[in-house]
């Protein structure tokens, strides 16, 4: 059987020197049948299109916040660290893979980025912008792989295929969120105080995004491996 090439965006620290990718991402993509590399960080735009026209598919991984300009929006105070070179190299990215048809996956900040790369626009920190009735935690103290708060599926999309059911229990580890859905995404998924959780695209044959982390799930979480299955299997 062919094992799909994912090409995952790395994490940029420039205080420390290091480019990264967390393992459990590189886990997730295995154990679903796919083969994880990190695309490259500091590159041109023509050789980072040689890297992605190796890849079957793409994962916008999570990370730091996106800066506010990339939405038309100055910075709060309660905006955290933005990382420019990240923003610049996914939004080449975007660009160079956004009229293909090969599938995307986005996590935390990769559906946040997807959103903003499409016209959408976030809230840059939930507890100062975000108003609702109910406050759930959306920065769990828990650890990596407790579930802390529910996300309703909307009937007939992408999250509703992959897992057919009225809900599903997942992490939640962020203080940024969609705030205006791009024009052309549409919502999967919303928590219960009504923060949208989940977005795809009904144009694509697989474009999701998602705000929690599956991939400290899919070891102990059908829902979440069930995420990562049929993203790899989307990448034939
Ligand atoms: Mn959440």
């Amino acid at each position: 059987m062919k094992k799909p090439i994912i090409g995952l965006t790395p994490q940029y620290d420039y205080e420390k020197n290091r480019v990264w990718v967390g393992p459990n991402y590189l886990e997730a993509i295995y154990a679903a049948g796919g083969i994880p590399i990190m695309l490259p960080l500091h590159t041109d735009k023509e050789s980072l299109k040689i890297a992605a026209n190796v890849c079957d598919g793409f994962l916008f991984t999570g990370g730091p916040d996106i800066s506010p300009f990339l939405y038309q929006e100055e910075t709060i105070a309660q905006c955290g660290v933005v990382v420019p070179e990240r923003d610049k190299m996914e939004e080449d990215l975007f660009s160079i893979i956004i009229d293909t048809d090969k599938p995307v996956l986005g996590i935390c900040r990769g559906v946040q980025i997807l959103n903003v790369f499409l016209g959408g626009t976030l809230y840059q920190d939930i507890p100062a912008q975000f108003v609702s009735s109910v406050q759930l935690g959306h920065s769990q103290a828990s650890g990596n792989s407790v579930l802390s708060h529910s996300v309703i599926l909307e009937e007939d999309s992408l999250l509703h295929k992959i897992n057919p059911k009225d809900y599903i229990q997942v992490n939640s580890f962020h203080h940024q969120a969609i705030k205006d859905v791009a024009p052309s995404l549409k919502v999967a998924g919303k928590s219960m105080d009504s923060l949208i959780e989940a977005v795809y695209h009904p144009g694509k044959k697989f474009f999701l995004g998602v705000q929690w982390h599956p991939e400290h799930l899919f070891k102990i979480n059908r829902d979440s491996m069930n995420l990562f299955k049929e993203f790899i299997n989307a990448c034939d």
